[in-house]
């Protein structure tokens, strides 16, 4: 590992590695039975920043931190920073819902098991990695917690922002926040040429395609499919000649989406359906075969619940996915119209943008990139997105 460490992902966040940094090394000190000034420490924290920014990284690397044996220097090299990395030490648990929101019931089990005494003599972590997805009962178990912590244990919350929406006021107000922020696209593409090997072409192109989200980056390098996806979106916009158009446009947006999202849970939805029906039909047919029958077809049925309900997260994923390569060709037009120095995100589709710039006022390519961001937020709360879409589709064309 480089010289940073268990940090060495998080690219361009000088700021929050520093503040963590110094944070593991006070926490190291109180687990050394020395005294630490009031506010070294902090019990809960949230991490916030946009797609890609690394929020469920640096929670990550701040929990190998915590468990390092090297005095809480993240050295990633000793058995607690492996361990944490690869999500197997025994005190530090990762959350993340499977549907659209974590639930009480997961919630409790969670707050009780991280009320006990680290096994390895530091610290209880819990990463909770999409803390907007708490339900609201899930979010005052959480709550609880939060406000008398265990002596030894550690809140790591991960969410877009800290509006109420994401999170609740209450939790936030009991948090210290490490707002992570975009990465500039050349520190990403630095990154991909030193770790993924790839030439400054393709690292220049992908940094700035995937607007500062590294993970994207490397898809979008490494993923002919992705790479397809990403070129059907940005076909969007001069496929808008009508009204007609905009409904036909709009359907073929959400279902790429599903089809996409599809794809991505085929596999796992099938593992677990034969794994739970392999362990249903070891129950044999003696006495109380009845009953173990009803509670078999409940089980199922909890099942198919889950999957329904991870299949429209992964739907609303995908979709979320095209409509911020969307908002990037509406910046780019914005940008070129006002002639702001800097760099657009779709360089390949640079003369279509070009071309749109000259066509349309600023104030229109504005009001194009605000229906795409207002498509996001319909999404997120919930419209259904065959309306949301249509309504946007609308909205681009009209200008
Ligand atoms: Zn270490």
């Amino acid at each position: 590992m480089s010289q940073d460490g268990v940090f060495s992902d998080l690219v361009g966040q000088d700021d929050a590695v520093e503040t963590l940094r110094r944070a593991a090394q006070a926490a190291a000190r109180v687990v050394a039975g020395e005294q630490v000034g009031s506010g070294a420490m902090t019990h809960a924290w949230i991490f916030t920043g946009p797609p890609g920014a690394g929020r469920t990284l640096a929670a990550r690397a701040f929990a190998a931190a915590l468990e390092c044996e090297r005095a809480g220097a993240g050295c990633g090299e000793c058995h607690g920073c492996h361990t944490v990395l690869g999500k197997t030490h025994a005190d530090v648990r990762f959350v993340a819902p499977e549907g659209l929101s974590i639930s009480v019931h997961e919630m409790r089990a969670l707050v009780l098991r991280a009320a006990t005494a680290p096994s390895g003599g530091r610290w209880q972590v819990v990463v909770i990695e999409d803390a907007d997805r708490l339900t609201e009962a899930a979010g005052n178990a959480l709550l609880k917690a939060i406000e008398e912590p265990p002596p030894r244990t550690v809140f790591l919350l991960c969410t877009p922002s800290t509006h109420p929406d994401d999170i609740s006021v209450t939790i936030r107000s009991r948090c210290r926040v490490v707002a992570l922020r975009q990465p500039p696209a050349d520190a990403v593409a630095a990154a991909l040429m030193e770790r993924n090997g790839l030439t400054r072409e393709t690292a220049v192109w992908a940094a700035a395609a995937a607007q500062g989200d590294i993970v994207r980056a490397r898809l979008l390098a490494a993923d002919p499919e992705a790479r397809t996806r990403r070129e059907a979106v940005l076909t969007v916009p001069k496929r808008l000649t009508g009204v007609g158009a905009c409904f036909d446009v709009a359907a073929a947006l959400v279902s790429a989406a599903k089809a996409e999202a599809a794809a991505s849970v085929v596999e796992s939805d099938a593992a677990e359906r034969s794994a739970l029906e392999q362990a249903l039909g070891a129950g044999g047919t003696g006495r109380g075969a009845a009953g173990a029958m009803r509670g078999a077809a409940g089980q199922i049925k909890d099942l198919e619940k889950r999957q329904k309900s991870r299949a429209t997260r992964a739907q609303r994923d995908a979709l979320d996915r095209a409509l911020v390569d969307l908002a990037g060709f509406y910046r780019d037009v914005l940008i070129t119209a006002l002639r702001a120095p800097v760099a657009v995100v779709h360089g390949d589709v640079a003369p279509q943008s070009e071309a749109a710039a000259r066509k349309w006022t600023p104030e229109s390519a504005l009001r194009r990139l605000e229906a795409v961001l207002a498509c996001r937020e319909s999404i997120n709360q919930n419209v259904k997105p065959e309306i949301a879409v249509e309504a946007m589709m609308l909205n681009l064309w009209k200008g």
